[in-house]
């Protein structure tokens, strides 16, 4: 239909219907269904007619009136256009401009009228084909099927004779155009272009091999690179390995070699120390009865002879006597001394029975300096019976015996329990200790006054020292000139392993 407005319907005699629209006039087939619309275009009075204004006469003539007149004519005699119009591609625009074959460069290289096929670059994204059908019968009627293939799916149907393209992407098309005249005889046999976008060089084939060689080939480098870096690395840490190795074997060997050695020495030393231990014991053991002997002697001819010596002999035996008597006391210490830890059995000891013990012991001694001693109660703890009273006796026999002149000595005993120990200090008001001796009077024979001002040997504070190591401890003083002592010792509170610690006192004691 040419319009959707119809103002008069006449059927002619072979059954055909005719409309006057407002766009001309059409013609309907009742059987075919179909609209006929472009005939009738020469010498018609206006595209527009008017409504009602219809008329067929006796002779078969169909009239429709209009806005300008009337036409009449007689279906009969109505010629059909039967010619198939050939169709021509008559101008190609690159970005709405005319592309012709004598421009540089030019994409053409004849006339598009020649020319069978063309090849573009993808940067030239806009294409426009302009084609005609060479029917000249109501060419405005001439209709138009065109497609691209490889990019149209269908044919694109209609009056217009452009076709333009945007954004094809690199690739082979075919550009095909096909006509019909007015009275819509379509000439079948389409012409044809073909279209060739030669893609972006990121985009050909040889690049996109070439950038994969690249990418394969840097890989393999990296790879290779890393593999041998690697490998390299390897061999630089297995030699470090292997220098440890060798290193470790050596300081291995040469470290089993110094404790072999180490052991040797502390065996020689073991014994050693047993034979000067033993030694120490029979030479005081024997030298206790020669030295009863002289003694008892002296004393026979003192009382004997007493009166009948001149004085300077009486002066001799005196001398004699005394050192006899220190000698006496020396070798008890001794004797003592190296009879500590004698007896390995472990026995639960009282320590406030101990300290009556020997309160009682020294009651003359602390009667005759007027010594005030005081104590908190003390704990039952495993350990060595005779070694704890000998410890509390020697550190009281000190406090005592280190007095200041002209001061009652006091002693206050408190103990105080450690996680693993029990600490006890002997806190006296004495004469104090230098800092500098207070590691010192902790070894055997060193005395830090001479005989005539305190009597004494030098052993009682490592006789205290054996004696607390052997119960797991330390012993310590705290102290200052004219300050007074503080003696700190700690016993462990679990003797669980006592064989252990004695023999780490005997390591101690041969070092
Ligand atoms: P000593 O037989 O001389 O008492 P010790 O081994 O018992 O030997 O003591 C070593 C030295 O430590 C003593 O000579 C003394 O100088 C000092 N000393 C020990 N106890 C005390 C104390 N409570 N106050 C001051 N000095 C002390």
């Amino acid at each position: 239909m040419p319009d959707n407005t119809i103002n008069s319907i006449l059927e002619d005699d072979t059954g055909y219907l005719w409309l006057s629209t407002n766009n001309g006039i059409s013609r309907f087939d009742p059987e075919k269904k179909s609209f006929k619309n472009s005939s009738l275009y020469n010498g018609i009075q206006s595209f527009e007619f008017s409504q009602g204004a219809g008329l067929k006469t006796s002779k078969g003539e169909i009239l429709f009136g209009g806005v300008n007149g009337f036409n009449a004519f007689n279906p009969a005699n109505l010629a059909e256009n039967k010619n198939v119009p050939p169709v021509v591609i008559i101008n190609f625009k690159l970005f709405n401009k005319s592309v012709t074959p004598a421009e540089k460069n030019s994409s053409l290289k004849q006339d598009i009228t020649q020319t069978k096929e063309i090849t573009l670059s993808y940067k030239q994204s806009i294409i426009t084909f302009e084609f005609a059908a060479l029917g000249f019968t109501a060419s405005e009627k001439n209709q138009y099927a065109f497609k691209l293939e490889g990019f149209d799916k269908i044919w694109d149907t209609g009056y217009h004779r452009m076709a333009t393209y945007t954004n094809l992407d690199a690739g082979e098309y075919t550009f095909k155009v096909k006509a019909s005249n007015n009275d819509g005889v379509w000439n079948e046999k389409a012409t044809s272009i073909k279209i060739i976008i030669t893609p972006p060089f990121w985009l050909t084939w040889w690049f996109k091999i070439m950038a994969l060689l690249i990418v394969v080939g840097g890989t393999v480098v990296i790879i290779t690179r890393r593999i041998n870096n690697i490998e390299a690395q390897k061999i630089i840490l297995q030699q470090q390995v292997q220098e440890q190795t060798i290193k470790l074997v050596q300081s291995t060997r040469e470290e089993r070699k110094a404790r072999y050695e180490a052991e040797e020495a502390n065996k020689d030393l073991a014994q050693k120390n047993t034979e000067l231990e033993q030694f120490a014991y029979i030479a005081s053991h024997d030298l206790q009865e020669p030295l009863r002997t002289t003694s008892s002697f002296v004393e026979l001819i003192q009382k004997q002879y007493k009166g009948q010596l001149d004085e300077r002999a009486d002066k001799y035996f005196n001398y004699i006597q005394e050192a006899s008597d220190r000698m006496k006391s020396l070798i008890k210490n001794l004797l003592d001394y190296s009879r500590i830890g004698n007896k390995k059995e472990l026995e639960q000891v009282d320590c406030n029975l101990i300290l009556e013990n020997v309160l009682a012991d020294l009651h003359v001694a602390i009667q005759d300096a007027d010594a005030h001693i005081s104590h908190e109660s003390l704990p039952v703890i495993m350990g060595y019976h005779n070694e704890i009273k000998q410890l509390f006796q020697n550190l009281l026999i000190n406090a005592i015996k280190f007095r200041k002149k002209d001061t009652c000595p006091e002693v206050i005993i408190s103990v105080k329990k450690l996680k693993n120990n029990w600490e006890f200090i002997f806190k006296d008001n004495g004469i104090g200790i230098e800092e500098e001796h207070r590691e010192k009077i902790f070894i055997i024979f060193q005395r830090l006054h001479n005989r005539t001002e305190y009597e004494g040997s030098g052993i009682g504070l490592s006789y205290c020292k054996k004696i607390v190591e052997l119960h797991g401890g330390k012993i310590w003083v705290e102290s200052g000139p004219g300050k007074g002592s503080a003696f700190h010792f700690t016993i462990r509170v679990n003797e669980q392993d006592k064989s252990k610690i004695y023999e780490k006192v005997m390591d101690d004691i041969l070092i």
